[in-house]
């Protein structure tokens, strides 16, 4: 079954092709790096580190080319680094290098590109003196606004028909920028003037910066080309950022079309509401390795589909880990490689490459684990037994799981999992000793919750075993 993706552009599911099955190109927005990458961000990055995934599968590692820039010229970076008190390049310097720690974590392959917005400005002001050329960008009179280079939006029919936003949608999307060098509200800008104290580049119109949507579609121009296969990002991007780079690359190109197929991943939330540093209910990725294996962490954020909003929770990350547990326990039996039949090997793992086919469905393509991890348990023979673990393994691996080895993780656990019980049982000790008696026998129930007996020796002290 080939590769069916949800495409923003058109609101339907369609079966993916790509231009040219040898360079197959897909563009993700990569981050703003001014702070540590939350678990909303990483939720991006794991969904298309697994398309990305599934299109090497199909089309071979060397055929596709995966672009993840870094915006590291905005002006969030400029203000952040101010209040450090820290320069402009030490801080995006830093955060990269965190950014990619996380990514590690989380097992995502790096990409095959990595461009910078500060090593791409003559791509840019180049691009923007096309926009200007051909009637669709221009720079903004009178002296106080000297500098400014706008899209102008009224000369592109089609602008807001991507996003579906009305006009007033789209000028109260814009309103934090309503300016009057502006003709239009809805413009955007290209390139801005910069004071001394910020960062610019010398440009024909003075010195400046871009503006950030101008960032994507000169990055992507230049390591895709003009019209390319797959673009993607979070919901969140599709206005007014994603509205703004096919604007602009369309009529860079002389009207040529620029991305075939757009995805976009659903949005994390906490309680609800998004993730996001504005909101200011960001849960880290770096705070979460501290709790759980970065593996767990992947396998949680893909418990729901990807277009679908995950609420992020302990419980979500919890189960994520015994899923982990169990897969590994199962790939810890007795396997004999040597009598392992391939044929049957294949089609166990049929149901799980269907359902990361259909428009990567991973809540199916685990449950699908989940029933081979059961099938692996209940095996009658060694063959047969053999044969569901690699199923198992490769389908698992599909995902960017299960690549460790199962008895090395099986025994990480039990190392974490009798600390944690010996720490509760001092605190009990402790808690007995206050003649907090009732406190105590709550430490002794959760433990039973979870399957841990307590021994209460004459010497005073305690001893656990696991109930049979
Ligand atoms: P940013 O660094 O804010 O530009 O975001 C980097 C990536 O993370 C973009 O693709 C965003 O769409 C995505 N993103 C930001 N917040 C969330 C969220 N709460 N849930 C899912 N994706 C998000
Ligand atoms: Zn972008």
């Amino acid at each position: 079954m080939p590769l069916v993706l949800y495409n923003t552009a058109t609101r339907r599911k369609e079966p993916f092709e790509p231009l040219d099955p040898e360079r197959v190109g897909l563009y993700v927005c990569g981050p703003t790096v001014y702070d540590r990458a939350h678990i909303g961000n990483a939720r991006a990055y794991v969904v298309f580190d697994l398309l990305y995934r599934l299109l090497r599968e199909a089309y071979g590692q060397d055929h596709v080319r995966y672009v993840r820039n870094i915006t590291d010229i905005e002006d969030k970076i400029n203000a952040a680094a101010r209040k450090n008190g820290e320069p402009i390049s030490a801080l995006t310097a830093r955060t990269t290098a965190a950014f990619h720690q996380d990514l590690v974590a989380l097992n995502t392959l790096p990409p095959d590109v990595e461009p910078r917005a500060t090593e791409h400005i003559p791509q840019m002001i180049a691009m923007i003196e096309r926009l200007i050329a051909s009637g669709h960008a221009y720079v903004a009179a009178g002296n106080e606004t000297a500098g400014h280079v706008l899209f102008s939006v009224g000369s592109d029919p089609d602008y807001g028909k991507f996003s579906r936003h009305s006009r007033d949608e789209m000028i109260a999307g814009a309103r934090v920028e309503v300016a009057p060098y502006k003709r239009d509200p809805a413009d955007f800008v290209l390139w801005k003037p910069s004071d001394e104290d910020l960062p610019g580049w010398d440009s024909p119109w003075g010195r400046g910066r871009p503006g950030w949507h101008i960032e994507c579609s000169a990055m992507s121009e230049m390591h895709l080309g003009e019209t390319f296969d797959i673009h993607g990002g979070g919901l969140d991007l599709v206005f007014p950022h994603h509205e703004n780079e096919i604007a602009q690359s369309v009529y860079a190109h002389g009207g040529r079309p620029f991305v075939r197929f757009w995805v976009h991943n659903g949005l994390l939330t906490d309680a609800g509401a998004k993730m996001s540093k504005s909101v200011g209910n960001i849960t880290t990725v770096r705070e979460l390795l501290a709790e759980a294996p970065g593996e767990a962490i992947r396998l949680a954020l893909m418990t729901a589909h990807y277009r679908d909003p995950l609420d992020w929770t302990n419980d979500r990350l919890r189960q994520a880990k015994q899923t982990l547990d169990r897969f590994y326990r199962a790939l810890a039996l007795p396997r004999d490689d040597v009598i392992e039949r391939f044929g049957e090997a294949e089609e166990a793992l049929c149901p799980v490459c269907e359902a990361l086919d259909d428009d990567m469905n991973t809540p199916l393509a685990l449950s699908e684990l989940h029933d081979l991890a059961g099938a692996v348990n209940r095996a009658s023979t060694d063959a047969e037994r053999s044969a569901l673990q690699s199923a198992l393994e490769t389908g698992g691996r599909l995902m960017g799981l299960l690549e460790q080895d199962p008895l090395g993780w099986l025994h990480g656990i039990a190392a974490t999992d009798s600390a944690r019980i010996d720490e509760r049982i001092a605190a009990r000790a402790a808690t007995r000793h206050e003649r907090r008696f009732a406190e105590a026998d709550r430490i002794r129930a959760e433990l039973a919750a979870e399957g841990i007996v307590l021994e209460d020796n004459p010497d005073g002290t305690t001893t656990w075993r696991r109930k049979d």
